[in-house]
């Protein structure tokens, strides 16, 4: 059985979009994954399909309607969790996407506008999830991202599942630097323990890139690293 996502969306046209391309691409061909696209408009009421209407309380924008987005999901809501995207949701973090890819599939539902009436969110207990603090103008690219990053974990999507495990993310630590040929370039040469062909050294000097990198950039990750019991470098 493949690994099921389903897409709400006013702009149908943009899936599977970028998710056809490389592994992602190349996995949905395999049938390693499926997707189904939903057109919300189809569910819109009177000649003109009309999704949205004006916020109660006054305000700029358009919200969209609970009734047209409630027909949508029931159409296609089964056991699968269902997820809105906002800005107003959870951060999304490598933990929920491990989860996510160990389940069935996901529903996700992309708002435009100023958003979706909350009453249809709440109806059907869906989880809301952002991609991170900053506004976009629909739930479109989240969703591609979301299902980006949960497709990649899904077996025999990489090659290399270990560079999975080790990457950022799957430890509180930011991942360290990559390096490849030419040894040096434009006068830069690369970290000398990389060259060394000392199996602890590279390891070592590893860590520390990772634990410098994660204390300067993000002290927030870094405190999770030390509670988590690992020596402070
Ligand atoms: N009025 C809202 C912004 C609406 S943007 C506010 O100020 O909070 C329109 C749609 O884009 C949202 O309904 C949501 O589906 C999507 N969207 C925007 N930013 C997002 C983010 N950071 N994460 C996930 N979805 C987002």
């Amino acid at each position: 059985m493949s690994w099921a996502a389903g897409v709400l969306t006013l702009f149908p046209g943009m899936f599977p979009g970028p998710l056809a391309q490389s592994l992602a691409g190349r996995a949905l061909v395999d049938g390693i994954w499926s997707l189904g696209v939903t057109d919300i408009r189809d569910f819109g009421l009177g000649r003109h399909r009309s999704v949205d209407d004006t916020p109660f309380g006054g305000g700029a924008g358009m919200v969209m309607r609970p009734d047209v987005l409630d027909a949508a999901i029931r159409s296609v809501a089964d056991a699968r969790p269902l997820i809105v995207l906002t800005p107003r949701g959870a951060p999304l973090t490598q933990g929920r996407v491990q989860a996510l890819a160990q389940g069935p599939g996901v529903v996700l539902i992309c708002g435009r506008f100023e958003g979706i009436d909350q009453r249809v969110i709440e109806a059907h207990g869906a989880e809301e999830i952002s991609l991170g603090d900053y506004v976009l103008s629909g739930g479109e690219i989240a969703a591609l991202a979301l299902l980006d990053a949960v497709i990649r974990l899904l077996p025999g999507v990489m090659g290399q599942a270990l560079s999975a495990l080790e990457e950022s993310f799957s430890s509180p630590l930011l991942e360290y630097p990559h390096y490849t040929r030419p040894a040096v370039w434009a006068g830069r040469a690369v970290p000398e323990a990389l060259t060394s062909g000392n199996h602890q050294a590279i390891a070592a000097w590893r860590l520390a890139q990772a634990t410098t990198t994660t204390k300067m950039r993000r002290p927030d990750l870094y405190h999770q690293y030390i509670a988590s019991g690992a020596q402070a470098p």
